[in-house]
């Protein structure tokens, strides 16, 4: 059996020191995964326990230069104040000494002083090599021991060659730039994981719980399924449950990203995190700590890091290549172009995290900050889906309406009553899960005057899937469905009643027909709402990217026409779910990249066979953050255009941050392999990338706009159902 543990892991202050502690993990023997997050700053390793022990991961990850925070088995000292007061003061000393390197030879060059390079003495610039560089050469020694090479061996590798060829003062500058381009590294890194953690820190903490009869405070994870939990006006609802007593008005906004508050009474489910605004509450747990959905929720946004879109997979093995290339460069300059001074310009030029940092900061930015609207999205994979997909796909029931029809008209043929055919049609939709049954059955419950129990045992229960639903009981027939199922089955169609179909489906209704015994007794007309910020949300959506936009429906062409019409879009209606399917098929065989929003229930396939499946799920339906790679967290349409913004902007920055700085690399390197470009100017220009990378990712990091989620439409307060 093999087992998981998390360590936390500190120290972590660029994106490929993750996949440096991954790779080292991944060579442990026992070790059967490692993935380590550095979002999340933690590392999950699944292992086998007798050929390895957590004691063993946490020394290996030490091994690297990071420390175990917080691991039972750590026998680590937590961070202390001696080694930060180290890094103040030997960063001073640096700082100092490279300023007066700068300045002397800012003024040699404008012949204020003569020789002015020797205005520090070597031993000092050497000093502060030394003691400025040590992190530095600690990690790369800590690195190389381990068998891996790292950009800052390259540094090192420079540093080395700037003090051989005696350019002590050179060698100072480049370490100075090197600790502020760590500094610029680590404070992005950490800007990126704050997104995250903004997140985590909604998370519930402690419970109040009635156990035999006393209320105690447990740690919010501890709650055992079934207690009772109490939950006063103003405090975070530690789990997933029912209200047993009491109602609240409840903010949902850790989940949903919507302010406005639900209200909730008895019966009725609450969601860990949320919050009661003002009411006291008992509540039952059901589901609680990593298993709520909140919890469901940062784990997957902690885990979306690991699902790399293709840039990143790109940036990976463009790193791979990179360190061998540059030593290459760095060689051929000093051997064949005879200028040691060139070698250490490429070596310390190329040394830029920018590549390895330029993806995972935007992944994690984007889904973190998207999480905090209520839009959740599974990852770089599908956050690059998102934002390069061509065609957008809807289902209509429940995705563009509401999914809640209710009958409009029932038409009898011969000499039946409308009750009647309501009572007939009852008899097989009381089986059935669709939200045409339930149109029909809560028309019958208002009828009232129709009542028999259901007798699932002696009925025989057959759902033709996207047509409808044939149920043999007590001797009875009952067929409802579609014109299709009718003429599969051979059912007659009064030519009254096909007419009378015929124009209710242009008024965009949709058309029941109802059979007992092989006859067919009437029709049922029923209607669904649309909702009302579909036309606006899909032209956003047009604006922003997918220039086709489809509707698929099992509906009658004729009805779903009404709608596809009516919001200008294009409409492939009468589809069985395996059609749905196929269509995605062929356009993905076309070379398109397809979206497909739907509510994840009864389009579960093809959500998960489009390149990126949009869930709208009610404050998030188990289903959908399942099934899709992005889950709506509420009812609300203009989150999947705000999902497509944010994708779009994301995959914007890392494109430039990629090719930027690759193409920023190689002119620095060139440049410095020709001569151009002196070790000390290199380690300037090393740094810029970082920089940008660092402005160009904050574009992602802002804040979500509440106001904008404050001026929805009170219908979402309203939504219990
Ligand atoms: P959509 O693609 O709009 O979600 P479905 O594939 O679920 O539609 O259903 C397509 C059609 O099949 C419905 O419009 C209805 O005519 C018929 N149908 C499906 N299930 C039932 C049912 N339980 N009762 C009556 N009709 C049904
Ligand atoms: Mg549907």
């Amino acid at each position: 059996m093999n087992e998981q543990v998390e360590l936390p892991v500190a120290g972590m202050d660029c994106a490929d020191c993750a996949a440096r502690i991954e790779r080292a993990l991944r060579r442990v023997a026992g070790v059967e995964s490692a993935h380590v997050s550095l979002g999340a700053g933690r590392a999950t390793v699944v292992f086998d326990p007798s050929r390895a022990s957590e004691a063993r991961l946490a020394q290996t990850v030490e091994a690297l230069g990071y420390r175990v925070t917080g691991s039972r088995l750590s026998g680590q000292a937590p961070v202390g104040a001696a080694p930060r007061l180290y890094g103040i003061a030997s960063g001073l000393f640096v700082v100092a000494v490279a300023c007066a390197v700068l300045i002397g030879l800012a003024a040699e060059r404008l012949g204020l002083i003569e020789a002015a390079s020797r205005l520090v003495p070597a031993p000092v610039a050497l000093a502060a090599v030394l003691i400025g560089g040590f992190p530095i050469f600690r990690k790369v020694f800590l690195t190389v021991r381990a068998r891996t090479v790292t950009p800052h061996a390259l540094m090192t590798l420079g540093i080395a060659g700037a003090l051989i060829i005696g350019e002590y003062g050179a060698a100072a500058v480049i370490v100075f730039f090197m600790r502020f381009a760590d500094f610029l590294e680590a404070y992005t890194a950490g800007r990126a994981r704050q997104a995250i953690q903004e997140l985590v820190a909604l998370q519930p903490l402690e419970a109040r719980v009635v156990r035999d009869g006393a209320e105690i405070d447990v740690p919010a994870a501890e709650v055992g399924a079934g207690e009772t939990v109490l939950v006063k006006p103003g405090e975070r609802i530690p789990v997933d449950g029912t209200i047993i007593s009491g109602r609240a008005s409840i903010n949902q906004a850790p989940i949903t990203g919507e302010a406005m508050p639900v209200l909730r009474a008895e019966g009725q489910a609450v969601l860990a995190a949320t919050i009661s605004l003002d009411g006291a509450l008992q509540v039952r747990a059901e589901h609680v700590g990593a298993d709520s959905t909140f919890g469901r929720i940062v784990r997957l946004v902690e885990e979306a890091e690991a699902r790399k879109s293709g840039a990143q997979r790109l940036a990976d093995r463009v790193t791979a290549y990179y360190i061998p290339v540059v030593t290459g460069v760095a060689a051929a300059a000093w051997l064949i172009g005879g200028s040691a001074s060139a070698a250490v310009a490429v070596l310390v030029v190329s040394c830029s995290c920018g590549i390895a940092l330029a993806t995972p900061v935007a992944v994690v930015a984007a889904v973190g900050s998207a999480a905090r609207r209520g839009i959740l999205i599974k990852g770089g994979t599908a956050l690059e889906a998102l934002a390069r997909a061509d065609i957008l796909l809807l289902d209509k029931t429940g995705t563009l309406t509401m999914g809640r029809p209710q009958v409009t008209s029932v038409h009898p043929d011969g000499d039946r009553t409308p009750a009647e055919v309501l009572a007939i049609a009852a008899i097989a939709e009381r089986y059935s899960e669709h939200p045409a049954a339930a149109a029909v059955m809560a028309a019958v419950g208002e009828a009232a005057s129709w009542s028999a129990s259901s007798d699932e045992a002696a009925a025989q229960i057959e759902v033709a899937p996207g047509r409808g639903v044939i149920v043999h009981e007590h001797g009875r027939q009952v067929v409802v469905g579609s014109q299709r199922l009718f003429a599969e089955r051979d059912l007659p169609l009064p030519e009254r009643l096909a007419a009378q179909a015929e124009a209710l489906e242009a008024v965009g209704q949709t058309v029941l027909f109802v059979a007992l015994d092989g006859c067919t007794v009437g029709l049922i007309a029923i209607a669904d709402t649309p909702r009302p910020e579909v036309p606006e949300a899909l032209r956003a959506l047009r604006a922003l990217g997918p220039k086709r936009i489809m509707v698929l429906t099992g509906d009658n062409a004729r009805a779903a026409g009404v709608i596809a019409d009516a919001l200008g879009v294009e409409c492939r209606a009468e589809m069985l779910p395996e059609d749905k399917i196929e269509v995605v098929r062929a356009l993905q065989a076309e070379g398109r990249v397809v979206a497909m929003v739907g509510d994840g229930i009864n389009d579960a396939p093809a959500l998960a066979q489009a390149d990126v499946g949009i869930a709208m799920g009610d404050t998030g339906t188990a289903a959908a953050l399942e099934a899709a790679d992005v889950a709506i967290m509420r009812d609300d349409w203009r989150l999947v255009p705000e999902a497509v913004r944010i994708s779009r902007g994301a995959f914007g920055v890392i494109r430039q941050n990629l090719y930027g700085t690759v193409a920023y690399n190689l002119t620095g390197i060139t440049l410095a392999a020709v001569g151009l470009l002196p070790p000390v100017l290199a380690a300037a220009a090393q740094v810029i990338p970082d920089f940008l990378i660092l402005l160009n990712s904050g574009r992602l990091l802002r804040s979500p706009r509440r106001s904008e989620a404050g001026a929805a439409p009170p219908r979402w307060g309203a939504g219990a159902q």
